[in-house]
């Protein structure tokens, strides 16, 4: 059995620990079982992950680690015609993994001088991206939305790592990656191709790196908009944690036919579904 794990809600909760649910998922590792991590988070690098799963004792390598970008990356460069140039709007963890696949990423802040100067025919003629990336950009200018909308409108491809419209901090709801990718939608007039949850398409990946099919692999995850749409597209099961985004009354007001495989409040809960769904 393939575990595709979502970090945020699932394994922590910001910066706590969600209580044993690490330890279950060595226990499974001890079964058999593969575990990929996956995350909508457009920000970080796959070594940031790395460094914090293994501070909680989880066996994990960078290559079990499909993040948004990490996606973005792989849909990249697989995909038919693969991307060589692609402008990037997003942080510094998005960029790393647009250049560790091998792709040229255009530094945005050179872009958009450029752009902001010569407008479409300057930027175009000067270095032309074939893809334009969109993550959450921390530092986002209304020149960079320019630039981004230049280049798509010229016929670059547009591609989003994620649309979540806010995310969660201790201060409140922040502004998520859907908000910027709205922006540049709005002003070049193209839909995006979406690669994280709700779209399959992180998953697919995720799956794939495990080297399972989707019948082998179970989703827990504590996402009902997110995590649980994502597995359906694939055509594997989940299991849902309540120790995130999600409540009970959300699950159970789902139609029939879109219910997780499982629900759990907790680790314990947990190990005992994934052990019921390990048998059949
Ligand atoms: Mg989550």
């Amino acid at each position: 059995m393939l575990l595709l794990v979502d970090l945020d809600g699932v394994v922590y909760r910001g910066p706590e620990p969600v209580p044993g649910v690490a330890e279950v998922l060595v226990r499974r590792a001890g079964l058999g079982d593969g575990i990929v991590y996956v995350t909508n988070n457009s920000m970080h690098y796959r070594a940031d992950y790395v460094a914090r799963l293994r501070s909680m004792g989880l066996p994990v390598t960078p290559d079990r680690v499909v993040s948004a970008p990490r996606a973005t990356a792989l849909y990249l460069v697989e995909h038919n015609p693969p991307a060589r140039r692609v402008l990037a709007v997003g942080a510094l963890g998005l960029r790393r993994e647009l250049a560790d696949v091998g792709l040229e990423v255009v530094a945005a802040d050179e872009a958009v001088r450029r752009a902001v100067h010569e407008r479409i025919d300057g930027f175009v003629a000067a270095r032309r991206p074939d893809t334009v990336v969109v993550g959450l950009d921390p530092d986002l200018t209304y020149d960079r939305i320019a630039v981004a909308a230049d280049a798509v409108r010229a016929g670059a491809r547009f591609v989003a790592t994620n649309r979540d419209p806010t995310y969660p901090t201790e201060r409140g709801l922040a502004p998520g990656a859907g908000s910027m990718v709205a922006a540049i939608q709005v002003a070049s007039g193209v839909e995006p191709v979406v690669i994280g949850k709700p779209e399959p398409l992180l998953l697919e990946e995720a799956a794939r790196v495990g080297g399972a099919s989707p019948s082998d692999v179970i989703m827990v995850g504590d996402g009902v908009l997110t995590d649980l749409p994502a597995a359906r597209a694939l055509g594997a099961r989940t299991v849902l944690m309540l120790t995130g985004v999600s409540t009970r009354k959300e699950v159970d007001a789902l139609p029939a036919d879109e219910r997780p495989a499982a629900i759990a409040e907790d680790a314990k809960e947990l190990e005992a579904a994934l052990e019921v769904l390990a048998k059949g």
